[in-house]
């Protein structure tokens, strides 16, 4: 007998007829003789229109607030479940993230697990009870607040519990079939991949992949968590997220895949004094909230001498919050002008040895090139060549690098929801 934890996102349990379909699922593996674990994430976009509601109230809502009203979302999906698996006649329990023992850190809104105690689901488990676990969310022990683990955090939650459980598997019940070599709503003839090591997915999901959330994958690493990446919809095989399956050679580069993020935006700074103090406080003051930033250029002036202008690329949530505090400090800094780019696109070719053989960096400018997409900057490590584009053009970036890499499969994904999650 084996242990499984199952973690089901948002689309594949957006009404009562698919929670009945996942339930029945559920059901099949527990009666084939397995432990099971269910993480469930909010039905359908309820995450985003719990934001929505407390955005009409009030655009500074206290992060403490917001995480109460999210994390009612799995609270309900999970019940919803666990009421859907009983009318089966299968026994199931839910459990909130705290109930289940997913202790966090007490950063509201991205909190990150320090400690898993799973007694309960253990104690469910023994008794032949399948028990279901509210996904993103946890508690912190001294505040004994509730806490979120960020967007997409439900993954991470089956994997902590995967874990700590010493699970055999951790299957990610998604809306395509599993891990393709770009996200097959731009790329119809992307294909699937059979099987993707730990690193090659961290680095897909950090740059835009959105099939797992990119702190799950890390998890699972650190963990030695194998992930079965499948369909909910379909009984297709999936993709296996694990080690190596062997060694790379490092003379050859592999290209595995086209990663893309349109949420990104672009501060500039112009007429900064040229200054390696000043700089540091400028970096200081975007990250404070602990914004992540993607890039960040220093530039000469090209107009005036002893001058420097500053790029910063980061979320456009971030950017928003970033530009509030330069602007205010603007006169403090004594930098020149502020200029943001909303919307900025980025494409990312991910693989193995990429900077072993020049022609790829070379492929991959001529490329968009020939797609007459204007590239901003370009940066290239072993596993990732990055460029900036405008975001109109992001999604003919994708397709021209999947293209010219030979990526496709002869027939077309499947998509069954559309919501990537
Ligand atoms: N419901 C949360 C979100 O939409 C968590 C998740 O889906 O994993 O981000
Ligand atoms: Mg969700």
């Amino acid at each position: 007998m084996s242990l499984i934890v199952q973690k089901y996102g948002g689309s594949s349990v957006q009404s009562t007829e698919r929670i009945k379909q996942v339930a029945e699922h559920i059901v099949a593996t527990h009666e084939a003789g397995h432990d099971v674990v269910v993480v469930v994430s909010a039905m359908g976009d309820t995450t985003d229109e719990l934001l929505d509601l407390a955005a009409e109230l009030n655009l500074k809502a206290p992060p403490r607030e917001l995480d109460m009203l999210l994390t009612s979302g799995e609270r309900i999906s999970n019940a919803l479940m666990a009421i859907a698996i009983n009318a089966l006649g299968s026994p199931a329990h839910s459990l909130s993230g705290a109930q289940a023992g997913i202790v966090t850190t007490a950063a509201h809104g991205n909190a990150r697990i320090i400690d898993v105690a799973p007694e309960r689901v253990r104690e469910a488990l023994d008794r032949g009870v399948i028990a279901l676990v509210a996904g993103f969310q946890g508690i912190d022990r001294d505040s004994r607040d509730i806490t979120t683990l960020g967007r997409g955090g439900s993954d991470t939650t089956a994997v902590a519990l995967a874990a700590a459980l010493k699970a055999d598997l951790c299957e990610i019940y998604t809306d395509v079939d599993g891990v393709y070599t770009a996200d097959p709503r731009i790329v119809p003839n992307a294909r699937l991949l059979e099987h993707v090591t730990y690193e090659t997915m961290q680095e897909l999901a950090m740059n835009g992949a959105k099939v797992l959330a990119a702190r799950s994958v890390e998890y699972a690493r650190r963990h030695g968590v194998p992930l079965h990446v499948r369909s909910s919809y379909s009984t297709r095989p999936g993709t296996m997220v694990s080690g190596a399956a062997e060694i790379p050679c490092a003379e050859r580069s592999v290209v595995t895949g086209v990663a893309h993020d349109a949420s990104k935006a672009k501060i500039t700074l112009t007429g900064v004094p040229d200054s390696p103090e000043l700089t540091a406080r400028i970096l200081n003051l975007v990250t404070a909230g602990e914004a992540e930033l993607d890039l960040a250029v220093k530039e000469a002036s090209r107009t005036a001498p002893g001058y420097t202008d500053i790029s910063l690329v980061l979320s456009r949530d971030d950017s928003l919050a970033a530009l509030a505090v330069l602007r205010q400090e603007q006169v403090e800094l004594g930098f020149e002008g502020v200029h943001h780019e909303e919307r900025i696109g980025k494409v990312s070719l991910v693989g193995t040895g990429l900077r072993a053989q020049p022609g790829v960096l070379a492929a991959c400018c001529e490329t968009l090139a020939g797609a007459g997409v204007g590239i901003e900057t370009i940066s290239l490590s072993d596993a990732r060549i990055t460029a900036l584009c405008s975001a109109d053009r992001l999604p003919d970036a994708v397709r021209a690098w999947h293209t010219a890499f030979e990526l496709g499969a002869d027939q077309e994904a499947v998509v069954h929801a559309g919501t990537g999650r």
